[in-house]
């Protein structure tokens, strides 16, 4: 079978444009706030206006505010944030080019002088910076944060899915049905690989495009916990170029014969950008009536959506036999 690796370790996605598997590969672009995660809704005390009383508002606005100091503080001290927040880009290998992959083991990124203007010798250094927060994205924060930050994190993250009746696991859930990951068996691999990086296959790919900055974003990706479901290089910020934009890099970088996309956010930009794409689009809606929200959204709604647009699957495989 035709694969190819993807940039992060121990993740292989199906060659999209080479596979030769009945089902279709189908890439599904996630918008974040308030579709996969919670946080404005939060600060603003909308999640809990919906419910109409039933919901605490001050622990809603303080739950919000902790996951703000949360998201900062990982930015700073990890991500170079306060050094690089004035240089936005779209996505992490957009400077790729200017990375000449010298060891950064004994570099100095505090006097390195990244500083305006935004010329090749400072690319490169914010290029630097990038690989460094790509690296630490797919080690996961255990390695970053020390016990402590550890326990108030994961608390963080049990409260808040708790008085939001599990939106948050319950997206990651639905994140992980939609990559179909499967491990590889030790007889589908040659004798040397170490059964300690059985590497994963996906069948689908999970995008991320949010309209916040590129590296709180990663850092959000990491503190609500889908960085195993998400991959950093996989991950946009349509800050200033737009959702429409990042779509049609998306439809570049992955489309082929038997590619399916879905988009599902709550904003209209998104909504826009996948109509003119004539991508199936899902709504989140907060409000506790509304199915598409977390808990809530299931793998057959999602398909019923795609169907819409693309036809079953089951359907074309019918045709085929008969
Ligand atoms: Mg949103």
């Amino acid at each position: 079978m035709a694969e190819i690796v993807d940039r992060e370790p121990k993740v292989i996605l199906q060659d999209s444009k080479s596979s030769k598997t009945s089902k279709p590969t189908t890439v599904y672009i996630w918008d974040m706030d308030e579709t996969l995660i919670l946080l404005k809704s939060l600060l603003d005390g909308t999640y809990a206006g919906v419910f109409n009383g039933l919901k605490d508002t001050r622990k809603c606005f303080e739950i919000g505010k902790h996951w703000e100091n949360h998201i900062l503080q990982l930015s700073d001290d990890f991500f170079f944030y306060e050094q690089i927040e004035n240089y936005n880009e779209p996505f992490l290998d957009a400077l790729s080019e200017y990375d000449d992959g010298r060891d950064l083991s004994n570099y100095d990124f505090k006097n390195d002088g990244l500083s305006s203007p935004y010329d090749d010798p400072n690319k490169r250094k914010l290029a630097y910076r990038h690989r460094i927060i790509a690296e630490k994205y797919s080690q996961g924060l255990h390695k970053v944060l020390d016990e402590h930050k550890i326990k108030l994190w994961n608390d963080l993250y049990s409260l808040t899915d708790s008085y939001t009746d599990g939106w948050l696991s319950s997206a990651h859930a639905v994140l992980e049905q939609t990559s179909e990951k499967t491990n590889l068996s030790a007889s589908d691999l040659s004798a040397e690989v170490a059964p300690a990086s059985i590497p994963t296959i996906c069948k689908n790919i999970n995008v991320l495009v949010t309209s916040g900055s590129l590296i709180p974003s990663l850092a959000k990706c990491l503190l609500y916990r889908l960085d195993d479901v998400i991959t950093a290089n996989n991950v946009y910020s349509s800050w200033e170029v737009g959702k429409f934009q990042c779509f049609s890099w998306i439809k570049e970088r992955f489309g082929g014969p038997d590619v399916r996309f879905c988009a599902i956010g709550d904003g209209i930009e998104e909504c826009e950008a996948a109509e003119a794409m004539t991508w199936p689009f899902i709504k989140i809606d907060l409000r506790p009536t509304s199915q598409h929200r977390f808990p809530g959204l299931t793998m057959d709604m999602i398909r019923s959506y795609i169907n819409v647009i693309y036809g079953s699957p089951d359907a074309e495989e019918e045709q085929i036999e008969e």
